[in-house]
């Protein structure tokens, strides 16, 4: 594909979205930047261009979703990410959360459990930008043994459960979030998992995700 351009007006309509998530209660600076630092137009169909910079979520391939601009900033907010922190998502969808994270200098390891999306990704227009960002296919709830512990976990799709095994996977003192299945709405839920392997949890507000499915497809 032909790499589109990033204009100024590009840039000025993302300097509105940016600024309109900060108004909507986004305060961390580091994560608010990183989003400006990020052509969101790139990530979505051609077709679609025009109205990348509105703060909704829009389908991408195979009937999935690239998330709410401000559903972005929340969880990333959330997550307190560090640079070099060792970060697995789950749901790669359209690349836009890892790149958000990796922009932030994060080692980001991210999982797709739709082929199509996968292979797609193979194309990633920002792979030579961000080599921090790992893709894999598989299925979430089993998270990455072999890279495992993880300072931090995020989970993009609505989860039924808190997956035992990303919960196995995180660090002690690290940190999961996740939107967890409540119905046609989810509560947005921070973990933080002690020295011990208990965890503490913390619920924040309500958002609408695609749910998490099990196996691969
Ligand atoms: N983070 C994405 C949001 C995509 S929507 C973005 O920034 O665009 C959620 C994605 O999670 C979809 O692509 C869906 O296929 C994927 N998904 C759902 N269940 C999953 C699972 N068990 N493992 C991995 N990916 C999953």
């Amino acid at each position: 594909m032909r790499k589109p351009e990033d204009t100024y007006r590009h840039k000025g309509l993302r300097k509105k979205l940016v600024d309109s998530i900060r108004d909507k209660g986004i305060t961390d600076e580091k994560v608010l930047t990183a989003m400006m630092n990020i052509p969101r137009h790139f990530f979505l169909d051609t077709a679609l261009q025009d109205i990348a910079y509105e703060d909704r979520a829009f389908p991408i391939a195979e009937g999935q979703t690239i998330s709410q601009p401000y559903t972005v900033a929340y969880q990333t907010q959330l997550l307190q990410v560090k640079q070099y922190d060792k970060v697995l998502e789950i749901g790669t969808g359209s690349v836009y959360q890892a790149t958000v994270l990796a922009e932030m200098g994060t080692q980001v390891f991210t999982i797709e459990r739709q082929k199509k999306l996968y292979e797609k990704n193979k194309h990633f227009i920002f792979k030579s930008k961000y080599p921090n960002i790992k893709f894999f296919y598989g299925d979430g709830f089993e998270g990455l043994p072999t890279y495992a512990p993880f300072d931090k976990i995020i989970i993009t799709a609505a989860a039924p459960h808190i997956p035992p095994k990303l919960l196995d996977q995180l660090k002690s003192g690290g940190k999961m979030v996740l939107p967890l299945d409540e119905g046609v709405y989810q509560r947005m839920l921070r973990i933080t998992k002690n020295e011990d392997g208990s965890y503490e949890e913390e619920a924040f507000e309500n958002f609408s995700f695609v749910p998490m499915l099990k196996g691969k497809s």
